[in-house]
């Protein structure tokens, strides 16, 4: 038996259970190290803060999945990557042998970007913490503090709408969004369109960036101080730090290197996609539009390497479609230089991610049969 050790649940790795899921592999003893036993679809995230949606509504139970493409699942996390001696040690300690290993643990977040943000923020991720903190926020905002989302790009300023849109209106809602403004990343019209929501909806908006966090204040670089009562840290993605004695080669912020195949460059047994990863001979951003569809071509990949196959070159789209939701039941569409906004881009949005979450389920089910 060959032996498949996937690391991480992560929207590329849902592709690769459901086609274990589908049909053994013949040959392959898959193992799938994951803490816990959901997997967070983020696209839907803002909306269940915001009050759309139900926990269970935008996450997929990994359960039927693992049982159903004869998995074993080791609920627990991987803590080091030893690329040479081809294993993997995990947080209690065990150590686990592979022939091949895929990698698809996300990005944490860097509490270590702004002085005092790990003892005062509430991270992003990982998301499950976040969820198990939330009651912090709606406390602290029925006491009528303010809530402060430090972080511009899509995510922050998604779920500033959001908390806007959900919590009671004496509770001020702010958006620290650093020196240029919030969704650094966009084309001007989708800019123009998030800056009009954002105020539209009572959103408190700081072109400044956060220098410091305190238990009850910030600091921005204009020198202002801004009193809070949680804040939430939304400053990106940084690689998960165990990965740097791992020997694999990583690009100069930690992420894992990968080709054209998704294999690491280094040690090409080394499979790597999502936010972990990043390909060097065409990097893209590290979104979940790209980490979802990178996973039909990693689950081929890692079928054809465990067979003895060639795997094939995979190519990202160059541009992709994002849907940004605005709080209430409103979205913006933006692709390319176009954007357009309402509440069909928001109905639009609806549908694409709950069928995401009912494919994975529909698999499970179907394969359980
Ligand atoms: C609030 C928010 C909203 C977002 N909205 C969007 C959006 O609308 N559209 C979009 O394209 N992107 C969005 N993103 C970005 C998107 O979430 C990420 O790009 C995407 O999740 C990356 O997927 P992934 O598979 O790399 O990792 P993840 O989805 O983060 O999955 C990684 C998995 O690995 C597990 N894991 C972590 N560490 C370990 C370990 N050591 N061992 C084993 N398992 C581990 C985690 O528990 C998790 O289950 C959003 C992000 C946030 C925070």
């Amino acid at each position: 038996m060959k032996r498949l050790l996937l690391l991480g649940a992560g929207h590329s790795h849902l592709a690769v259970l459901q086609a274990l899921a589908a049909g053994p592999w013949a040959g392959v003893h898959a193992t799938l190290v994951s803490p816990q036993r959901h997997q967070i679809y983020t696209g839907m995230l803002p909306g269940w803060a915001a009050g759309h949606y139900a926990l269970d509504e935008c996450r997929i139970d990994l359960l039927p999945l693992v049982r159903d493409g004869h998995i074993e699942w080791l609920q627990r996390s991987a803590a080091a990557i030893e690329a040479d001696a081809r294993q993997v040690r995990l947080d209690d300690g065990h150590v686990l042998g592979y022939d091949v290993l895929s990698v698809d643990v996300g990005s944490v977040s860097p509490c270590d970007a702004i002085d005092g943000a790990a003892e005062h923020a509430l991270a992003l991720r990982p998301l499950e913490r976040l969820v198990a903190q939330w009651d912090r926020v709606a406390r602290s905002a029925a006491r009528g503090e303010a809530v402060v989302v430090v972080g511009g790009g899509a995510g922050g300023a998604e779920l500033a709408m959001a908390l806007r849109h959900r919590l009671p209106s004496r509770a001020p809602v702010v958006l620290v969004s650093g020196g240029q403004g919030p969704v650094p990343g966009y084309p001007p019209a989708t800019r123009r369109r998030v800056r009009q929501q954002l105020e539209r909806l009572g959103v408190a908006c700081h072109d400044a960036a956060c220098t410091h966090i305190g238990p009850r204040e910030l600091a921005l670089s204009t020198g202002a101080l801004l009193q809070h009562g949680v804040v939430l840290l939304a400053v990106g993605a940084a690689a998960p730090p165990w990965l740097r004695a791992s020997g694999l080669k990583l690009t100069h912020d930690g992420f894992i290197a990968t080709g054209a195949t998704l294999q690491s460059v280094s040690h090409p047994e080394v499979f790597a996609a999502g936010d972990v990863a990043t390909r060097i001979d065409c990097p893209h951003p590290k979104s979940g539009v790209y980490a979802v569809r990178a996973g039909p071509p990693l689950a081929r990949n890692l079928h054809a390497w465990l067979e003895g196959r060639v795997p094939h070159r995979y190519r990202p789209q160059r541009r992709s479609l994002n849907l940004l939701s605005c709080g209430e039941r409103y979205a913006i569409a933006s692709w390319g230089r176009w954007c357009w906004a309402g509440r069909w881009v928001w109905r639009w949005k609806d549908r694409i991610d709950r069928a995401f979450v009912e494919r994975h389920a529909a698999t499970g089910r179907a394969a359980g049969r």
